[in-house]
């Protein structure tokens, strides 16, 4: 017998759980805040779809390969539908015979294939697959203002329900399970502490970024540029991407640190368009003669990387409750990973739920173990990387060269020595290597845990044999630097 399951939040996450749920035999009802009916099409949904609840739809998203593969073993109705809606699949073994002339590629590479879509796209597509399932009831313009609990005796408490607004009225609704999908600013450590649970400890560390995205229609007839090698890169004071999406529409997302006045004017379209034109790999896609801008530039800030600890000291705070997606962990975005996590762990609870199906405990501490050993990996991996990266922006703000390997007492700096390997044989490495380049793919993409790289000692000694090459090549010019761009933004302000 299923159980009765209440999500709270329709979005990726929501929807990821009521799919997996509802498969296995749950009775699932998501309730979304967003009084805003699915638009009739997800053209329609990209004009005039208000998502308030979630923001970042209106931002460039990469979806990994490792969510491409969940869609298309555990969802393959959905990936039919995504693809007759225009997604693409970006394929790796494409890309390899691009660049290496004698690629050997090996058959495990067709794993390493993205999915190209637009967010708005991929979550139209995705409400209207599990509306038209029958199996999942979707109620939106509802609230979820808190949790019904029994006190267990002793133990956590048991939630039974929740308690929810629609309108004028209040109400609630009984449940077996309840998982909160509401996202990163989830009410949820307010909920436990209202019904008598232990504190829910958070771990929070800004990004160091905000976001700016702008979306880009090829004209008819152009084909999109070949992509060359890498399609973004990381300059220190600024970082971008081309995000190609669904039916020929693309965005081009430009990232720096909030605190600096003067980069944050490329949330203004001139110095967007100025900045943009600048980069390499940016600019054969905004020539006029290959496409037009859609949209005005959207912005966004406050990023963060955020983990909450659910289960705490080897014990869940309340029984019959989990978070997933964004309301558990959220990491960088330029990373491209929430939604891959998100239904990473829609799929990780449904499994959990089957395997323990009439022990809430033991479901919750089965479901934090596959979480910790899946998910949070990559939330230490953002940490550290992002802290190099604050590091690496203060550096050259002040006018320091972070890479400089040797200190000015002339003792080493380890840390820029990392940095100068990276850049200088990691980054270089890709375009020269295969090997590296499949084994840096499929940690990008989640395929692999995300410490294998720098710790395997084959794939170590490539990337020091690319970096002992560095004075062989010519340095690539990724973008200006950070004066020269800070320059060209004062003259299109
Ligand atoms: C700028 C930006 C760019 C990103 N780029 C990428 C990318 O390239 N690739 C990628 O995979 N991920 C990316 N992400 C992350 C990704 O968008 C999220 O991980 C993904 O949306 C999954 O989120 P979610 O469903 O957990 O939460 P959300 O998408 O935030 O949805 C939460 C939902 O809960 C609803 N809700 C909230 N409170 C309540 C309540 N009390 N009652 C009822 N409903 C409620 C909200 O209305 C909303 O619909 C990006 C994020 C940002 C911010």
């Amino acid at each position: 017998m299923g159980k009765q399951v209440v999500v709270v939040g329709g979005s990726v996450a929501g929807l990821g759980v009521g799919l997996a749920l509802s498969s296995l035999g749950h009775r699932v009802t998501i309730l979304e805040r967003d009084a805003t009916p699915l638009p009739p099409s997800p053209i329609e949904a990209f004009e005039t779809w208000d998502r308030r609840g979630s923001p970042q739809t209106r931002h460039s998203h990469a979806f990994l390969a490792r969510l491409h593969n969940l869609i298309l073993d555990r969802a393959p109705d959905l990936y039919a539908s995504l693809r007759e809606h225009g997604a693409e699949p970006l394929r790796f073994t494409d890309m390899a015979r691009q660049h290496f002339s004698d690629s050997e590629l090996l058959p495990e590479d067709e794993e390493i294939t993205l999915l190209a879509c637009r967010r708005i796209t991929f979550e139209w597509v995705l409400r209207r697959h599990v509306l038209d399932s029958g199996r999942v009831k979707f109620l939106d313009g509802v609230d979820v203002q808190g949790l019904e609990a029994e006190s267990g005796s002793g133990g956590p408490p048991l939630v039974t329900g929740v308690r929810v607004r629609r309108g004028d009225e209040h109400t609630s609704l009984s449940a077996d399970l309840v998982v909160d999908a509401s996202g990163r600013r989830s009410r949820l450590p307010h909920w436990l502490e209202a019904i008598g649970g232990r504190p829910l400890r958070e771990d929070s560390e800004p990004c160091g970024i905000f976001y700016s995205s702008r979306f880009y229609r090829l004209l008819d007839g152009v084909e999109p540029p070949v992509m060359e090698g890498a399609i973004g890169a990381d300059l220190g004071y600024m970082k971008y991407a081309v995000f190609p999406g669904d039916s020929r529409i693309f965005s081009v997302t430009l990232a720096a640190s909030p605190d600096d006045d003067t980069l944050r004017s490329v949330l203004r379209v001139r110095a967007f368009e100025a900045a943009a034109r600048e980069f390499p790999a940016v600019r054969p896609w905004i020539d006029p003669a290959v496409s037009e801008p859609i949209t005005e530039v959207h912005g966004m800030g406050m990023l963060q990387n955020s983990r909450r600890h659910f289960v705490d000291d080897g014990e869940p705070l309340a029984l019959g409750l989990f978070p997933i997606g964004d309301a558990l962990i959220h990491t960088n975005p330029i990373t491209g990973r929430g939604c891959t996590l998100a239904w990473v762990g829609a799929f990780l609870l449904a499994d959990a739920l089957d395997r323990e199906p009439d022990d809430l405990r033991a479901f919750a501490l089965a479901l934090h173990e596959d979480v910790e050993r899946e998910i949070t990996p990559w939330y230490d991996a953002a940490l550290m990387q992002d802290r190099d990266a604050i590091e690496v922006e203060a550096l050259q703000r002040q006018g320091v060269d972070p890479f400089a390997t040797q200190r000015e007492d002339g003792t080493a700096n380890p840390r820029a020595f990392m940095r100068s390997v990276i850049r200088e044989g990691l980054v270089p490495g890709l375009r020269e290597d295969l090997v590296l380049l499949r084994a840096f793919m499929r940690v990008f993409n989640l395929l692999e845990s995300p410490t294998d790289l720098m710790r395997d000692p084959v794939l170590m000694q490539r990337i020091l044999a690319a970096y002992r090459r560095r004075e062989e090549r010519e340095p690539q010019v990724l973008g200006p630097s950070r004066s020269e761009m800070m320059e060209l933004l004062a003259r299109a302000a």
